[in-house]
């Protein structure tokens, strides 16, 4: 295959994209990354954005999967103007379909069985050749086919052109084009299984039912994951057999994501799918923006909206070699977004994020409090749960900073401030005279103070102001807690 340098090009009809997910897992972060890029392509240009639900390898897709493909749609706000449109559901259009190339000659039936496969690639790689189907049922001016075997169930093929170029001018890669005489003739079609009642219908292939999709759907711009390149010169064949002289859609193929160790992203290596993301308390902003730049830019931009997002996305500036996941990047990029997330957003994804450690709370104006006095120390909503449960469970302190604060010379201090918040107004104002009284007192500094403080009643040393924190407690708790110095 060889390649050139990418152009790019203003549409010049209705832009309409789409992104295919097979329902056979979550959906994949490469995916919801392509995903972006066709919704934001089609938000930019004014078109339209297709989800489309391929389901033909009915062994492994699953109703589960599907929901959660459409919940993390949702989740990212990936919103789609058509479908979702189900392959299952179209079964009789790509027979008929088969059909019509079946009568055109672009297609035929073939009835090699699998141990005739075997035997033929065998022989062919005994004589040191590619494997290949070698077109025996080919239908072919003069020539004469096998007699029909009894029995045995056709499957459908695809007749690839014999000679000539595939070439397309990939928004990613550039100019790719290989050679026909590379392609062999490809199964469009399998048979209904074995014992399917009468009349089942047989499952095209992928490369098939994309095919026949994309020109039902009359998509215009396709971006996916790189692995498909090779699957792109069939497609454009089939599509030039069937779809009557329509425009090509045109291809933009993304590079893969790595891990962070540079090996491909992988479930082994990590989280790979959306939902996970959300569980570990990112925020979908976030997610978007973070994946956006993984394989885009606009200038040196890191940080920007989903409607600068739009303005900027024309499908020039992809990147065509891989990206590399980074969590530290993500986690600074959300950290960004928690700041900027209203209090009561935020109320609501703590309250979740405590109930999943069991912690049960109706207390939205608290929790938006706490996360006014946290969100800025936090990357992610968990981390703003890991401060907010110190209001309901006990806390924990270490014994090294026991040892560190709470010393004897600050101890008579705190049963003091105990005594004061009795009767002290029970808001940060309040906290911090009785606080500066007791310090007075004491004849203390507030640096001896404050940590004890936090250690006690936060279970750490460090803190936002501790008036402040304090004032989110009820205030027994607060008191019970400076009693067990
Ligand atoms: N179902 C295919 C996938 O998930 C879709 C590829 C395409 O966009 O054509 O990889």
């Amino acid at each position: 295959m060889n390649t050139a340098a990418s152009t790019h090009a203003a549409p010049t009809g209705p832009v309409r994209t789409r992104i295919a997910p097979s329902p056979t897992g979550f959906l994949h972060l490469g995916t919801a990354r392509t995903a972006l890029y066709s919704w934001a392509y089609a938000r930019h240009f004014g078109g339209e954005f297709v989800l489309r639900i391929e389901d033909t390898d009915v062994a492994r897709s699953s109703e589960e999967s599907v929901q959660q493909i459409l919940d993390s749609m949702a989740w990212l706000g990936l919103h789609y103007d058509e479908g979702p449109v189900y392959q299952m559901q179209r079964l009789e259009r790509y027979h008929a379909v088969a059909e019509q190339m079946i009568a055109a000659g672009t297609a035929y039936r073939c009835y090699a069985t699998p141990e005739e496969l075997d035997a033929m690639r065998e022989a062919q790689r005994a004589r040191g050749e590619k494997t290949r189907y070698d077109g025996r049922w080919r239908p072919a001016p003069g020539k004469v086919l096998p007699p029909v075997p009894e029995g045995v169930k056709p499957v459908v093929r695809f007749a690839n052109p014999l000679h000539g170029q595939v070439q397309w001018d990939d928004l990613v890669k550039g100019s790719i084009s290989i050679s026909n005489e590379e392609i062999d003739d490809l199964i469009i079609l399998r048979p209904a299984p074995e014992g399917a009642p009468d009349g089942t219908l047989g499952v095209p292939t992928y490369n098939f039912a994309v095919v026949v999709d994309d020109l039902d759907m009359r998509i215009s711009h396709v971006f996916r994951g790189d692995e498909h390149i090779n699957n792109t010169p069939w497609q454009i064949n089939i599509w030039r057999a069937i779809a009557g002289g329509a425009p090509l859609p045109r291809y933009g193929h993304c590079p893969i994501i790595l891990g962070d160790d540079g090996l491909k992203l992988s479930k082994r290596r990590g989280a790979v799918s959306v939902t996970a993301y959300e569980e570990a308390g990112y925020l979908p902003e976030a997610m978007l923006n973070y994946l956006a730049r993984l394989g885009w830019s606009h200038g040196d931009d890191e940080l920007f909206t989903r409607e600068q997002m739009v303005q900027w996305f024309d499908g020039s500036h992809l990147a065509k070699s891989p990206a590399q996941w980074d969590p530290a990047k993500l986690a600074w990029v959300n950290a960004h977004y928690m700041k900027a997330a209203a209090d009561e957003r935020l109320a609501a994804l703590l309250q979740g994020q405590l109930a999943h450690r069991g912690i049960s709370t109706d207390d939205l104006p608290l929790l938006a409090r706490a996360s006014a006095l946290f969100k800025d120390r936090c990357h992610t909503v968990v981390e703003l749960a890991d401060w907010a449960a110190m209001l309901f469970v006990p806390v924990q302190p270490s014994a090294e900073d026991l040892a560190l604060h709470v010393t004897d010379a600050v101890k008579p201090a705190l049963v003091t401030l105990a005594e004061k918040l009795q009767a002290a107004p029970w808001d940060k104002a309040g906290i911090s005279a009785a606080m500066k009284e007791t310090l007075a007192q004491h004849q203390l500094k507030m640096p001896q103070l404050a940590p004890a403080l936090r250690v006690l009643v936060c279970g750490r040393a460090q803190t936002p102001s501790v008036d402040a924190v304090l004032a989110l407690f009820p205030r027994a708790l607060v008191q019970q807690r400076l009693q067990n110095p």
